[in-house]
């Protein structure tokens, strides 16, 4: 259930609410509304309805006063992967049963701060751990997308599933998400939305349920390139709580948007032209080559030689701070506790029956490859060639401004397709892994439709802090491709 509320873009809202054509709590209650009607999509875990009017008529009163901040009245939905100061916290896991924070996330207090409305928490992979949503405690998110003419359920991408089932649905504005190895970018390119990750310290980490610390980024996930801008403006800037947050200014991210690209140069990196992609991928990526060439980009090919490893050498990071992030759930501190004989049951009763099979892979995989006889061939190997690759990406930008890559082999494939195959899985990060190893910042944009009616993305890949240059190229491929498709059932 669609309204013309819900089908504005934030920046859109944000006029119509400063010329007090609307309010808050109508814009507020429209979306919440059309949560309620969606919830066979599963996106939210937690609804805070009484919580978002609040918010909203405390919006409105601001407003009155003239005491607007720049999100003021804005309906967002928050990944449950931000703790939420006593609003229930789950990671998507079991493990956290019951847990309501006693704080608030640095990201998420800056949009209050803002003057934004909290929705609701959005489902997502359990500790963001995997590429479709159906890893889950709280099951599987669905995409609002499906196949036209066909009822059969489809993944909306992951980890943050829920937060892009969510901004493509028409139940809120914009959302957060994290990104690791691609769980904003890869969920944005799966169900038409615009996700982007942030420079690795751009938005502090302070208060976000950790999973691989030296990869995680916290970003903002909407319907165009414009409000995600808003939205970054927001939550960007540094935190003395979070050591890696940097000390930089946080520019006008929207004042790229629109920006002339001419002199630009592209990169187009060789390696990613990858076995068995399908032509409609190779397709697109010519599309947006020929759309960013229009708008005086010059295109160049550059190499990313060590692009093969990315994936290996994701997998043993990843694991290995996740195994050691996940260690402090042992029943004693926070959400569930499974009660055993002694301490050590205890410990294992909780952890056996709190975490679910991708985050115990998880955790068997990054304990083995840190123990001892094993740290040096494998967790320290994988550390230099992830120097290997930044480098390859150090090297590429000196021929070029922005890289232009798909942003996944795929549209969206089936729930359920490759759960009993891990590798397959994997493989669909395969073009989003290498920036989270760099630490670089980069943006899908829905750019068009598969053979079968799928939104499919591009992604823009900038130097480290230059997200102004990436906005500005997202916007050309944006307004190029004029992506305005609605999910099939909203159509109506
Ligand atoms: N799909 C990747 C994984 O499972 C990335 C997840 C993420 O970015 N949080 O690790």
């Amino acid at each position: 259930m669609t309204s013309e509320l819900t089908r504005l873009t934030l920046s859109g809202a944000l006029e119509r609410l400063s010329r007090r054509e609307l309010s808050a709590v109508e814009l507020t209650a429209a979306h919440l509304d059309a949560m309620a009607a969606a919830r066979e999509l599963n996106a939210f875990i937690t609804e805070t309805p009484d919580c978002a009017l609040a918010m909203a008529e405390a919006s409105d009163a601001r407003r009155a006063r003239g005491e607007v901040g720049p999100l003021d009245g804005i309906p967002l939905a928050v990944k449950d992967l931000f703790c939420t100061s006593d609003v229930l916290t789950t990671a998507g896991s079991r493990i956290l049963d019951g847990f309501r924070p006693p704080y608030e996330s640095t990201v998420t207090a800056r949009l209050w701060q803002a003057g934004a409305v909290c929705l609701g928490k959005t489902n997502l992979d359990e500790f963001a751990m995997g590429s479709s949503n159906m890893t889950s405690a709280f099951g599987p998110v669905r995409n609002p997308w499906t196949r036209p003419g066909e009822n059969e359920a489809l993944v909306p991408g992951g980890s943050s599933g829920g937060s892009a089932a969510a901004v493509a649905a028409r139940l809120c504005l914009g959302a957060t998400g994290t990104d690791t190895g691609g769980s904003i970018r890869q969920p944005a390119a799966f169900t038409g939305t615009v996700g982007l990750k942030p420079t690795y310290g751009r938005c502090s980490r302070w208060g976000i349920v950790a999973f691989a610390s030296s990869l995680d980024q916290a970003g903002p996930m909407a319907r165009t390139v414009r409000d995600c801008a808003l939205l970054l403006e927001v939550i960007a800037g540094y935190d003395p709580k979070d050591s890696t947050s940097a000390d930089l200014p946080v520019p006008r991210f929207s004042a790229a948007v629109g920006r002339s690209l001419a002199g630009l140069r592209i990169g187009v990196p060789r390696e990613y032209r990858v076995d068995g992609m399908p032509d409609e991928i190779e397709r697109l990526w010519q599309a947006g080559a020929a759309w960013l060439r229009d708008a005086g980009c010059e295109l160049v090919e550059i190499s990313l030689p060590h692009t093969r490893y990315a994936l290996p050498t994701y997998y043993i990071i990843a694991p290995a701070e996740a195994s050691s992030n996940l260690a402090r759930y042992d029943g004693m501190r926070y959400g569930l506790r499974v009660q055993g004989d002694s301490l050590t049951d205890t410990y294992m009763a909780t952890r056996g029956e709190g975490f679910g099979a991708e985050v115990k892979r998880r955790v068997l995989i990054g304990t083995y490859v840190l123990s001892a006889g094993y740290y040096d061939a494998y967790y320290l190997k994988a550390q230099r060639v992830r120097r290997r690759i930044a480098d390859d990406f150090t090297q590429g930008f000196e021929h070029c401004d922005a890289i232009l890559t798909p942003t996944a082999p795929s549209a969206a494939f089936r729930a359920g397709e490759k759960m009993d195959d891990p590798v397959a899985m994997y493989l669909n990060d395969v073009f989003t892994v290498p920036v989270n190893l760099a630490g670089l910042p980069a943006i899908s944009v829905p750019a068009g439709l598969s053979d079968d009616g799928l939104p499919l993305g591009l992604q823009v890949i900038g130097r480290p802090w230059d997200e102004e240059t990436v906005f500005a190229v997202a916007a050309a491929l944006e307004s190029a491709a004029a992506f305005d498709h609605l999910p099939y059932g909203l159509e109506a």
